[in-house]
């Protein structure tokens, strides 16, 4: 299992709902020691190569793996925080984000949650749902910023087709 990297056409393919949660189990430990390995908050299953609806996160209250979420209520206001990606490696940005969001999801037995999260957790959450739609959080930045960002951009893509000749 890898991280893969931007320019990877699967980080935008939009993900397919979870039905096999035997599946997500059988991958959950490792896709956990690989987002502690690299430092991440989070990390959602096409950014290992698995084009389905499921991220782990960690907001600092312990591992969650959440699986076919859905925002069902959101704040009005939205916040700015910085942000990175393990799919975007050295790139950060101030996003703009709900201040808190309600999260319908799975757990990975299947059952059904409700949950409010706030503030940094409601961060992350929103930021690995994206991926599930094959949306970065680059996606989100003004265009004169993204337009800096732009030879960094071209870094990682050059880097990633290194590592796949
Ligand atoms: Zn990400």
């Amino acid at each position: 299992m890898k991280i893969r990297l931007f320019g990877d056409p699967i980080l935008r393919k939009k993900s397919r709902i979870v039905e096999d949660f035997e599946y997500v189990r059988s991958i959950r430990d490792e896709m956990l020691k690989i987002m502690y390995l690299e430092d991440g908050v989070g990390l959602a299953a096409p950014q290992i190569g698995v084009s389905l609806r499921f991220f782990a996160m960690d907001d600092g209250n312990g591992p969650l793996i959440i699986i076919n979420p859905e925002i069902i209520e959101h704040s009005n206001e939205k916040e700015l925080g910085e942000e990175g990606c393990l799919s975007l490696p050295g790139i950060f940005a101030d996003v703009n984000r709900y201040k808190w969001v309600k999260l319908k999801y799975q757990d990975e037995y299947g059952n059904v949650h409700e949950r409010l999260f706030e503030g940094y957790s409601a961060r992350i959450v929103q930021h690995e749902r994206d991926h599930l739609d094959g949306i970065l959080f680059i996606d989100h930045l003004p265009s004169n910023i993204r337009k800096q960002l732009s030879p960094e951009l071209t870094k990682i893509m050059r880097m990633r087709l290194e590592e796949t000749k």
